[in-house]
């Protein structure tokens, strides 16, 4: 009798990691995702003026020659 309560125990342990498992490695995989997915989301990051070191985000900013300025006037465009 208790050989078998002792293979149901078992059993049911085996079949518990079994269910469990993939729904934690599921979620973290979920959480992962939701991660990497954020920068791409909001692409908005800040960056520093060339000229006079004001840090405007990455929407505003405007780029010449590969650098970033915080204004017109800063990046020597009328
Ligand atoms: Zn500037």
């Amino acid at each position: 009798m208790l050989k078998i309560v002792l293979t149901i125990a078992v059993i049911a342990a085996v079949y518990f990691f079994l269910i469990k498992k993939p729904k934690v490695t599921q979620k973290r995989q979920e959480r992962a995702e939701a991660e990497k997915r954020k920068p791409g989301k909001d692409e908005e990051i800040m960056v520093e003026c060339e000229k006079c070191g004001t840090f405007v985000s990455s929407h505003e900013a405007i780029i010449v020659g590969g650098k970033y300025y915080c204004s017109k006037s800063c990046a020597g465009v009328k």
